[in-house]
């Protein structure tokens, strides 16, 4: 069953120097119950696409000027603000890359998890703070007891990400978004969070998306993929497949680009550089026509420079944006 299904969305800011479309059309869906990789380089639309689904895109400069964003059978671009801070942390929630940043240096951390629990199920402070410490020991984090009255700073990085992640989850939501939730992280760190957010997903029913320019952390969780260039989908299909055989230029740039170990030992010493993909991401002013990763694509033929090829629907719902499969 689809939960959250997003049409044509257009994310456009408008600056002094120009349009910046961050977000040109992108489309995907997502089911009940799945996790959905959004992978790309910075500034290709991940994170957006993702503001754009709650409605925090600052306006101005930002403006949503087209598409649908559908979830649980209603489009949230026509809700008012009230009914969509009802479904943020009850129905959608989000967590952020920086916990230090994301999390309220003056409060403490009970209060700031009882803040969900006090706005959207109307518990007694007494209530919410007993939730809280509940759902610090559900994150485990030790002596939730104590942790309560503390304050982000007394804290490491990885348990103020666990303390976000308790935020995130403590209203059992539908979706969880999680942008870029361990890069601030050290390694062993982010592999504890990662098995401690697919765990929760389990144990909860929740939805999550994922988005990262990391394609080992999809590789590891994701049952789906979008690979996003210049703020739309140019692959998307089941992770194994993407992986094993993928289909588009870009996504093929960018899992060449990966380090791997089954290298022979002689080839990693002897191409010391990893594969890159040449050039850079699109300004506003390159995707005006053509495909929009023809810049930087080794098969660029005449056709591509003057028009977007559709996306191909393949097999099993997976989809291509190239003109080498048209
Ligand atoms: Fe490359 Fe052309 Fe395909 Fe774009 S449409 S990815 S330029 S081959």
């Amino acid at each position: 069953m689809i939960l959250l299904r997003v049409s044509d969305l257009k994310t456009y800011f408008y600056a002094s120097r120009g349009v910046v479309r961050g977000v040109d059309g992108l489309s995907y869906e997502l089911n009940s119950g799945e996790t959905l990789g959004l992978v790309g380089e910075s500034g290709c639309g991940k994170t957006v696409s993702a503001l754009s689904i709650l409605r925090l895109i600052q306006q101005p400069p930002g403006r949503i000027i087209g598409g649908e964003i559908i979830f649980d059978g209603d489009d949230l671009l026509m809700y008012t603000p009230s009914q969509i801070r009802k479904v943020r942390g009850k129905g959608i929630s989000m967590i952020f890359q920086d916990p230090m940043t994301s999390l309220n240096p003056l409060f403490t951390i009970g209060n700031q998890i009882s803040e969900m629990f006090r706005l959207h199920e109307g518990l007694s402070r007494k209530e919410a703070l007993d939730r809280s410490i509940e759902m610090l020991r559900l994150v485990h984090i030790s002596s939730p007891e104590k942790r309560i009255h503390e304050y982000p700073h007394h804290l490491s990085g990885g348990m103020r990400q666990r303390v976000m992640i308790a935020i995130a989850l403590s209203c059992s939501p539908r979706l969880l978004i999680a942008d870029e939730p361990t890069t601030a992280l050290d390694v062993t760190i982010q592999a504890q969070i990662l098995d401690l957010m697919l765990s929760l997903k389990d144990e909860m029913g929740t939805s999550i998306i994922f988005i990262t320019h990391d394609l080992g952390v999809i590789a590891e969780t994701a049952q789906r993929v979008v690979v996003i260039y210049g703020g739309r989908e140019m692959e998307k299909g089941d992770v194994r497949r993407v992986f094993k055989d993928p289909i588009h230029p870009y996504t093929i740039g960018l899992l060449n680009s990966l380090p791997r170990l089954t290298m022979k030992k002689e080839k990693r010493k002897k191409d010391e550089k990893l594969h890159e993909i040449p050039g850079i991401g699109p300004t506003y002013s390159d995707i005006s026509k053509g495909c929009r990763f023809h810049h930087r694509c080794p098969h660029v033929m005449d056709i591509c420079r003057e028009y977007e090829p559709d996306l191909t629907e393949l097999d099993d719902g997976d989809g291509v944006r190239c003109w080498l499969r048209q």
